[in-house]
C-alpha cells in the first residue's frame, strides 16, 4: 500500500512534468498553455490522451509519432522523470500531514525553477509571467516564516544590487551585462532568501557562470562572442540554498 502511494505521488509529479513540457514549449512563443490540444509538429495529428501518459507513452511509441515517425525529443520523458523524482523526494521529507502546505509550496517552487531553467537554455529568456508567478509563490511561502521587512529588503536588494552593477558596467563599458530577466529573478528570489542570502546567490552564480563559461570557451565548445544564458546558474545556486542548505553551506565554506 505504501509503495503504491509513493508510486501515485511519483506519477502525479510526472504528470506535472508533462504539463511543464507544454509550459516550456509554449510560454516563450506566446501560446496559451491550455488550448489548443498538443499536435505532432511533423504531421499535425492531435495527440490522444493515451499517447500523453508521462514516460510510458514515450517508451511505448519508441520515441516517435504514431502516424509520421516524427522523432520526439528524449528531453520530454526526462523532464517528466525529473519532476516525478523531485515530487517524491520532497514528499518523503515531510513528517506529518500538517506539513502538506510546505510540500505543495516546495513542489511549486521546484517546478517553476525547472521551467525557467529550460526556457532560458532554449531561448536565453526568463519570461516575466514565470518570474512574477515565482515571486508570488515565494511571497506566500515566506509569509509563514519571515517578517515583511525581511521580504521587502530581500526584494529590493535582490533587484537593486544587480541593477546597479549593470548600470555601472554600462557606464564603464557601454555594454549591457545582465539581462532584465536575471535581475527580476533575483528580485523574486530575494523575497524568500532575504537580503544576505540573495547577495550570496548573486556572487556564487556569477562565480559559477564564469567558471563554466570560461571552461566552455577553453574547451572550444562555445566562442567568446557566444553569450551563455545566465538564469541556469542563478537557479542552480538557489536550488542548493533552498532545498539543500547543508550541502550549500559546505560548498560555500570551500569557496569563501
Ligand atoms: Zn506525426
Amino acid at each position: 500500500m505504501i509503495i503504491f502511494f509513493k508510486f501515485l505521488i511519483f506519477f502525479a509529479g510526472a504528470c506535472l512534468g508533462s504539463f511543464l513540457n507544454v509550459v516550456i514549449y509554449r510560454i516563450p512563443i506566446g501560446m496559451s498553455v491550455v488550448t489548443p490540444r498538443s499536435k505532432c509538429p511533423g504531421c499535425k495529428k492531435s495527440i490522444y490522451w493515451f499517447e500523453n501518459i508521462p514516460i510510458v507513452s514515450y517508451l511505448f511509441l519508441k520515441g516517435k509519432c504514431s502516424e509520421c515517425d516524427f522523432k520526439i525529443s528524449i528531453r520530454y520523458p526526462l523532464i517528466e522523470l525529473l519532476c516525478g523524482v523531485v515530487t517524491l523526494v520532497l514528499f518523503l521529507q515531510i513528517s506529518s500531514y500538517s506539513q502538506v502546505y510546505f510540500f505543495l509550496f516546495q513542489v511549486s517552487i521546484a517546478l517553476i525553477f525547472i521551467a525557467l531553467f529550460f526556457i532560458d537554455l532554449d531561448h536565453k529568456l526568463l519570461p516575466d509571467s514565470l518570474n512574477l508567478y515565482l515571486g508570488a509563490t515565494l511571497l506566500a511561502y515566506s509569509s509563514f516564516e519571515y517578517s515583511w521587512k525581511y521580504m521587502l529588503m530581500g526584494l529590493l536588494i535582490g533587484g537593486g544590487f544587480p541593477l546597479l552593477i549593470t548600470w555601472l558596467f554600462y557606464k564603464l563599458r557601454g555594454k549591457i551585462g545582465l539581462g532584465g530577466g536575471d535581475i527580476k529573478l533575483w528580485a523574486a528570489l530575494g523575497i524568500y532568501l532575504g537580503p544576505v542570502d540573495v547577495v550570496h546567490n548573486i556572487f556564487m552564480s556569477c562565480l559559477l557562470g564564469a567558471v563554466v563559461g570560461l571552461s566552455l570557451i577553453a574547451a572550444k565548445i562555445i566562442s567568446k562572442e557566444n553569450a551563455i544564458p545566465f538564469g541556469p546558474f542563478i537557479l542552480v545556486v538557489a536550488t542548493l540554498q533552498i532545498f539543500m542548505p547543508d550541502l550549500y553551506a559546505q560548498l560555500k565554506a570551500l569557496v569563501v
